[in-house]
């Protein structure tokens, strides 16, 4: 094992620099070469791969996006594209490859692994929707993006007595909604994982405008629908006015959070050493602290559950 291949793939998430980063230098400290693939798989299939040397990562590790640039590419969903990729990786010598992203990017690390290219995943989504790991990269920050935006949201609702709505990302996980409900004291908190009922949130509202509270907030996931729509079915149901927000791509970017750094720098630099014991096809991850690793392939066949305590636990503390 001489030269490690490295690239961000899927949604960019913030931290996923200082997961290259980590992943370089630990390289470099164990006297490996390293090269970046800029734009993902599409990247790999071109050969848009340079050496990466310790200055490459330099003043990187509080920046958010990922200066290899991410890409999808559906060329690399088929088996000519994954050979593609092979051929670009052998013909720069590379030996295996560590890929940060999320679930639709460690099908594609997995393929490779199928073919005979070792690969190690790093979970990087601000979704928190990958099995095997407390807590992806990327997580924290959105988390506390979100967290910003609805406290500001909250000033004008209290000032004008209204009801928002505000429509968090997530795309099918409900972690998001789930953790920024319960860290800004949301009245309801409506998650893909747990149907809601209708009517609890609007007695939660009811009970709420009755012993005189100023303001009231929803959080829901996109995975269970529109905000829009749902401010809408409320004014139909008690006629009352909703304002939503739909805070969108605001919480993918912005400076990774200390929790992201952290974890970003152990699970790359855990990668590495999967790679010097000769492991491949293995996502790293945190359990309960500890930096664990698992199959990617049984990764990819479970599903990242949400705390149903916290969710209980938010609707005792929202009465
Ligand atoms: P994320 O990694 O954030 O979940 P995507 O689901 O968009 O993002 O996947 C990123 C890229 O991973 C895709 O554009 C594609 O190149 C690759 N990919 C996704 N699914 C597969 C698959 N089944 N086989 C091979 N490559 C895949």
């Amino acid at each position: 094992m001489n030269k490690i291949g490295i690239l961000t793939s899927g949604g960019d998430a913030p931290g996923m620099n200082a997961a290259i980063r980590a992943v370089t230098r630990k390289c470099i400290y164990h006297g490996l070469e390293v090269y970046g693939i800029n734009n993902g798989y599409q990247g790999l299939i071109e050969g848009n791969i340079k050496k990466m040397e310790l200055g490459s990562v330099g003043d990187i590790i509080h920046r958010g996006g990922t200066i290899l640039f991410s890409a999808r590419c559906e060329e690399f969903k088929t088996d000519a594209g994954q050979q593609k990729g092979i051929e670009q990786l052998e013909k720069f010598g590379i030996d295996a490859l560590v890929v940060i992203g999320g679930d639709g990017s460690f099908h594609g690390a997995q393929k490779l692994t199928e073919k005979g290219f070792p690969c190690i995943g790093v979970p990087a989504t601000i979704d928190n929707d990958i099995a095997g790991t407390n807590f992806t990269i990327g997580f924290d920050t959105a988390l506390n993006t979100i967290i910003e935006a609805i406290d500001k949201i909250r000033d004008t609702a209290t000032s004008h007595e209204r009801t928002y709505v505000i429509e968090v990302m997530g795309r099918d996980a409900g972690d998001l909604a789930l953790w920024s409900g319960l860290a800004d004291g949301a009245e309801s908190i409506l998650i893909p994982e747990k149907q809601a009922d209708f009517d609890d949130v609007i007695e939660r509202l009811e009970k709420g405008m009755k012993r005189g509270k100023k303001h009231s907030i929803i959080v829901l996931a996109e995975g269970v629908g529109s905000g829009i729509e749902y401010g809408d079915k409320i004014k139909e149901a008690i006629n009352l006015e909703t304002r939503v927000t739909v805070l969108g791509h605001i919480q993918r970017g912005g400076s990774p959070t200390a929790a992201d750094r952290v974890l970003a720098s152990r699970l790359g630099a855990k990668a590495v050493d999967l790679l010097l014991e000769g492991k491949e096809g293995r996502m790293v991850g945190l359990y309960n602290n500890e930096l664990i690793d698992f199959s990617i392939e049984e990764i990819l066949a479970e599903k990242h559950v949400v705390n149903m305590d916290m969710y209980k636990l938010s609707q005792e503390l929202s009465i």
